[in-house]
């Protein structure tokens, strides 16, 4: 079978049967899109995420009837099959009951098993559209395929057997039928539903792409492209035309909302271009992500990721002491915490821990990691901090890097600086209040 192309489409692509026609043209321009990954229609995984949360009868009925409302406009509109409305029905059923469930007690599990249904009700809905469209199109339960661990809320993927369970259930139905299936879902062991993390969508397809060995993998949302920064922070923000898989991975590791950040790596290993574009103004263009470009610039992006978490510990066991790092790091990764930018000095250890991405939502800083690290050292916390990394090439090689970046910044407090490690990056932390007017100087000094 020659290559297929495996196309993504984000939440806003499949909020109404309007925007689903629109993705249902741009699958039917191209034949080589054999394999379609979905979003939950827009604002249903955020209403699932609060049911999950446990609400008070009231608010959780304002929350399911939200619910309801998106998916029944889009039912209402195509008339759809019995069978096609029964299992909407009963899915709506079944979130009502996960929620009263979730409110008299929430656990991990419980709450993916809830969030899990907006993708099923979004891929049911648009198989239906397709298939009224004379579209031989088959509705396919990622869950067969998607195995992952049990770390509900943010589960990672087996990729050895999802290669071997896409080859056995996935590939041979490619030769027949589109194949519409969730994006952010899998399966764990006992075969209870699982989560990639909020905007898990665009790793499912990757993995899939790597996974099938698919020629390109298209990531339709309602943004024209990857931009040098977000162009709501930044209005004269550039679409950038073809940007390499290191900066890309950059940008969306520090923040950059465009792909889930771990979106990029199976496309890497595998070597197959992603590319980005807005489901609804396809002709505006997009972003090709590939392994090289020509001529990349010394500054290619600016990110930000706000919810930050500072945590510097002291202690002056440090000095000339040998295995007092190592135990630090031990006792974060026994909590489970991914450390992300690190800067030491003689006595003291600076780090950030990452909030965002979990759907569980619980600070990472818990009591009880607090409580052991302040056995060994005295520990500050500051929260609210906003991570601003400039992406670019060789910024390790180059001169008067620090003086054009931080020369313009002379009104802001730094809090932390991380330069060095990779020839793609230089980060830093500033208070969560700065953050939008940093990126907004170092922009229009950089990029404009
Ligand atoms: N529906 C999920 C979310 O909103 C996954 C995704 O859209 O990629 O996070
Ligand atoms: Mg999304």
């Amino acid at each position: 079978m020659t290559q297929i192309t495996i196309a993504k489409f984000g939440g806003t692509s499949v909020a109404n049967t309007h925007s689903m026609n629109c993705c249902a043209d741009l699958i039917l321009k191209d034949s080589s899109v054999r394999l379609v990954v979905l979003s939950a229609s827009a604002g249903v995984t955020n209403a699932l995420v609060a049911l999950a949360s446990g609400l008070e009868p009231e608010e959780r009925s304002v929350q399911i009837d939200n619910i309801r409302q998106i998916q029944c406009a889009i039912m209402d509109e195509l008339s759809p099959q019995e069978v096609v409305r029964e299992e909407i029905e009963r899915i709506l059923e079944n979130i009502s009951a996960l929620s009263e469930a979730a409110s008299l007690a929430t656990s991990l599990a419980l709450t993916d098993e809830l969030i899990g249904n907006g993708e099923l009700m979004s891929t049911l809905l648009f198989v239906e559209l397709l298939r009224q469209r004379n579209v031989n199109a088959e509705w396919f339960d990622i869950r067969k395929v998607m195995r992952t661990n049990d770390c509900f809320g943010k589960a990672e993927p087996d990729t050895t057997a999802l290669f071997e369970l896409s080859q056995l259930h996935l590939l041979p139905r490619l030769k027949g039928a589109l194949i519409i299936t969730q994006g952010f879902i899998g399966s764990e062991g006992k075969g209870r539903t699982t989560t990639l993390g909020r905007g898990g969508s665009d790793y499912t397809a990757a993995l899939l792409g790597e996974a099938l060995n698919a020629k390109r993998i298209d990531i339709w949302t309602d943004v024209p492209g990857i931009y040098t920064t977000d162009p709501r922070v930044v209005p004269s923000a550039m679409r950038i035309d073809k940007i390499s898989f290191s900066e890309a991975a950059e940008m969306a590791t520090f923040g950059a909302k465009i792909l889930h950040p771990a979106t990029l790596l199976p496309a890497v290993r595998q070597d197959i271009p992603v590319f980005v574009g807005s489901s609804k103004n396809p002709d505006a263009g997009g972003t090709l992500v590939c392994q090289k470009t020509d001529n990349p610039p010394l500054f290619r992006a600016l990110a930000l990721r706000r919810g930050q978490t500072l945590v510097t510990l002291h202690s002056l066991n440090m000095l000339h002491a040998r295995g007092f790092l190592a135990e630090v790091f031990g006792t974060l990764a026994r909590h489970n915490i991914s450390v992300d930018l690190i800067t030491t000095s003689e006595v003291s250890v600076a780090l950030t821990l990452d909030t965002t991405g979990s759907t569980s939502g619980i600070s990472l800083m818990t009591t009880a990691l607090f409580t052991e690290l302040s056995s060994l050292c005295r520990v500050e916390v500051e929260e609210n901090m906003a991570l601003v990394a400039l992406i670019g090439n060789q910024l390790s090689q180059a001169c008067g890097i620090g003086k054009k970046v931080f020369g313009v910044l002379d009104p802001f407090n730094i809090r932390m600086i991380c330069y060095g490690a990779s020839s793609h990056n230089l980060c830093f932390l500033v208070p969560g209040e700065d953050a939008e007017t940093v990126v907004r100087t170092l922009h229009h000094n950089l990029f404009e």
